[in-house]
């Protein structure tokens, strides 16, 4: 209006001072950029299946359409009985203790649930430990919900298993759980059993919580098993947390579910929390609860990618060998997932920053990754590479990426 000069700024909360989420930051909105410009951008970014031709069974989305009319009001908020019970008895396959049908909630992806699990739980000063590297998620969601992320090592020396010592180093008192994502995105790792029982029992003689994120429990390689981390710790309090966005490819229709397992006897107040919590938001996406039923029964339909001869095995036989062979590379063999971490020789190319290391790879050879300090880890020398895209698209990023570092210093 005319005589008023308007002065008034709004700024970002406070309470977004300690949150990242770089997987989708600057170095992706640089892609976007290029992108909208027409340039061919080779993207081994983001963990998304459908994109790159690994598409949902059909099945599945026969089963979805044929429910859309009976999935348009909100469901409890907890979610559908069906799609409940299904993930009950999938808890029972993996030996996961005392799951019943109201300790389940289903999310809009894995993704609302983490989020939410930390709301309900933390107050300022409450430290919840996280694995360094880390899906960033799990760091940006503790201290959105006010809490302080204190990150625990994985070892690359040790295929990347978490560290047992350095988690005992970095308990205090106000210590309130530790999250286990296992097989592990960024690395690819899959956590022996032997490991997972040392885990819980530093959280049983620290009276910690157990947050166990095995949304890619399905998509293990080498007849290697997964082995729930709740299984082993039915006298403590675990929250699994799974989903279809990966194992079915349907990581658009957005859904998850979160299982408060094992002894609940000193956690009333907190379940009181998380219930609030999944009232709040009504329910998740409905039409998408409905095809849980169809994707945990029977059928595993990511099986023969896994297998030799199936597209995430091959293509991570292939993206394993091709880092080997590039002089100033190290990287550690994924056994899950389709992810692949690897190291840069910080000397031989005297790298500082690692976003940088990203910008330029993107400027120069238009091959998008994620850079390593995006999942908190400590060092600017490594990055990510989703090995989703097909075998050509790997070949050709890896060649490039190969020439990129014979000439390429910070
Ligand atoms: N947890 C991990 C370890 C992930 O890698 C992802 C996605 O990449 C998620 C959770 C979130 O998955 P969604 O929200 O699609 O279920």
């Amino acid at each position: 209006y005319k005589g008023v000069c308007i002065m008034r700024k709004f700024e970002k909360s406070s309470k977004l001072d300690n949150v990242c989420y770089d997987i989708r930051g600057p170095v992706m909105d640089e892609a976007n950029r290029m992108v909208a410009e027409g340039v061919n951008v080779l993207k081994l970014n983001i963990g998304n299946p459908a994109p790159h031709g690994l598409m949902a069974p059909d099945e599945v989305v026969r089963d979805m359409a044929y429910n859309l009319r009976d999935t348009e009001g909100y469901s409890d908020s907890k979610g559908l009985f069906s799609a409940r019970k299904a993930i009950m008895q999938y808890c029972q396959l993996k030996n996961i203790p005392n799951v019943g049908i109201d300790d389940i909630y289903t999310g809009n992806g894995v993704s609302e649930l983490i989020t939410m699990s930390m709301q309900g739980l933390l107050d300022s000063g409450d430290e919840i430990l996280v694995p360094m590297p880390d899906y960033p998620l799990w760091t940006a969601s503790v201290n959105l919900a006010g809490g302080t992320a204190v990150h625990y090592l994985c070892d690359e020396q040790s295929n990347w298993y978490p560290d047992i010592e350095d988690i005992k180093k970095k308990i205090t008192s106000r210590t309130k759980g530790i999250v286990v994502i296992n097989p592990n995105n960024p690395t690819g790792a899959l956590y022996p059993k032997e490991v997972l029982e040392q885990i819980v029992q530093v959280a049983r003689e620290n009276e910690l919580i157990l947050f166990a994120d095995e949304i890619y429990d399905r998509l293990v390689m080498d007849d290697k098993e997964h082995v729930a981390l709740a299984s082993l710790a039915p006298d403590l309090f675990t929250i699994s947390f799974n989903g279809l966005s990966k194992s079915h490819r349907v990581a658009g229709y957005r859904v998850g579910w979160m299982c408060l397992c094992g002894n609940k006897s000193n956690v009333k107040g907190y379940i009181e929390g998380l219930n609030l919590l999944s009232s709040m938001r009504l329910c998740s996406n409905v039409p998408a609860q409905s095809i849980v039923q169809t994707c945990l029964g029977g059928y595993q339909s990511a099986d023969e990618l896994l297998l030799p001869g199936g597209r995430i095995y091959d293509q991570r036989e292939y993206i394993y060998k091709a880092l080997c062979d590039i002089p100033g590379i190290s990287v550690v063999k994924p056994e899950a997932a389709f992810y692949i971490f690897p190291k840069l020789d910080k000397e031989k190319f005297n790298i500082t920053n690692d976003e940088q290391f990203a910008l330029d790879l993107l400027r120069d050879k238009h091959i998008l990754v994620t850079c390593g300090t995006g999942f908190n880890w400590k060092d600017p020398d490594h990055f990510r590479i989703v090995y989703l895209p097909n075998m050509e698209i790997l070949k050709e990023a890896t060649a490039k990426l190969a020439d990129f570092l014979s000439y390429y210093h910070q």
